[in-house]
């Protein structure tokens, strides 16, 4: 039996984003993993996100933390793409408004950036790469799209990042507007999750930790 069929493997979710944390939660529950944050294990490491794709990123994230925590480790790198900005912010998502800041001004910065930008043209898509890495050095990647239109004004609680701003035209709500159900029905991260269980079992093995 490959160490993933076992009910009871553990899995580091290697991320210190709540938001994240909160979704791989609902969206992995059907796995028979035990997830084990970053927080669980002390490890306070920044892996510095210096790559220039989301899946040089993943891979970098996914591999420090494997090594780290000696175990096999799962890491995303999200973000938005934004037509009209030439693919921005993509791998720059979170520090696209400086480092240090929070959610709105980084919504309030792109709003900005797309100021006289008429809605036809605001086309654009959250993209979600996961890798999952064995300590050993292993690695295997997925990923996930979403595609919608960034709204004028923020709509919406719920989420985080750029839900508020991120507009699905086949439902008529911004991502913020979504409860975390909905939100995991459609988004780019749990078309990403529902390859999840594929990648494990491709990986396979007795890995150091388990
Ligand atoms: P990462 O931690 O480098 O993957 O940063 C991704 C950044 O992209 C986050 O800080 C958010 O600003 C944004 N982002 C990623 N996923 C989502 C999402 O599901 N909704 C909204 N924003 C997101």
């Amino acid at each position: 039996m490959s160490t993933f069929n076992r009910p009871a493997a553990r899995l580091l979710l290697a991320t210190n984003n709540q938001g994240k944390i909160k979704e791989y939660r609902r969206l992995l529950r059907d796995v028979p993993v035990e997830l084990v944050t970053l927080a669980d294990l002390g490890i306070t490491t920044e892996v510095s996100e210096e790559g220039e794709s989301l899946e040089e990123n993943a891979r970098l994230k996914a591999m420090a933390y494997a090594v780290e925590g000696r175990m096999v480790a799962l890491a995303d790198d999200s973000g938005l793409e934004v037509d009209a900005l030439g693919g921005e912010p993509g791998p720059m998502s979170a520090r696209y408004a400086g480092e240090g800041v929070s959610d709105s001004d980084r919504v309030n910065y792109l709003l900005t950036r797309l100021e006289g930008v008429p809605w036809e043209k605001r086309s654009a898509r959250f993209r979600c790469v996961i890798a999952i890495a064995m300590p050993e050095g292993k690695v295997e990647l997925c990923s996930g799209e979403c595609r919608g239109f960034i709204i004028f004004e923020p709509r919406g609680e719920s989420g985080f990042g750029y839900d508020p701003v991120f507009y699905l035209p086949e439902l008529g709500k911004t991502m913020a507007e979504l409860s975390m159900e909905a939100k995991n029905r459609v988004s780019h991260r749990s078309r990403a999750v529902s390859q999840v269980p594929r990648l494990l079992e491709r990986l396979g093995g007795e890995p150091a930790g388990l």
